[in-house]
This record gives structure tokens, sequence and C-alpha cells, in this order.
């Protein structure tokens, strides 16, 4: 049987591979110079290879293509996102601003 989290990572998973998020997913890495921008608040230089949604995807699919919902992160900062959990959307000392 599957849970609706389940149903929810395999969307996901979908939208993952689709055109449009390639393209924004670009447009957001060259916005933030190719940097980890939670490496960046703390001065730290690091290259940005996965880009995370500030607001959750499975939360706010409508933010999904939103150029401002999205953060460059490195591995490192993007998997510390994920174990921080649903608790908190925005990381330390990060601060969306609107573009
Ligand atoms: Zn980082």
């Amino acid at each position: 049987m599957k849970s609706g989290r389940d149903a929810a990572a395999l969307k996901s998973q979908r939208f993952y591979k689709t055109v449009a998020w390639r393209h924004v997913r670009r447009l957001a890495l060259q916005r933030d110079h190719y940097l980890c921008q939670m490496c960046l608040s703390n001065k730290r230089i690091r290259r940005a290879r996965d880009v995370h949604h500030v607001q959750p995807l499975e939360l706010r699919p409508d933010l999904a293509l939103e150029l401002s919902n999205l953060m460059s992160l490195c591995r490192y900062c993007h998997e510390r996102t994920k174990q921080r959990g649903k608790a908190s959307r925005v990381p330390e000392g990060v601060r969306i601003i609107k573009i």
C-alpha cells in the first residue's frame, strides 16, 4: 500500500525531469552565480550544484517554478535542509529577496 507521501515523492521525481524545471533551475543557478547561498551567507565560497525549493514542492506546487522560491545550494547544505525537515522553511541566515 502506498502512503500519500510516497505518491508525492513519485510526483516530484517526475517534476524534476521536466524541461520547465531544468530551465528554471539553470536560471536560479545563473542568478546565484553558481554559488551556494547558504555557504555565502556564512562567508564561504562553494559551488552550488543543487537548487532548493524554499517552500517545499509538496506544499506549494504553485511555487515550483518561481525563481524567488529557489535557492542555489551545494550538496552539503542541501542535505542539511532536508535533514532539518519541514519545521523550518528558510535556512538560517538566508533572506528571500523578490526580484
Ligand atoms: Zn553550501
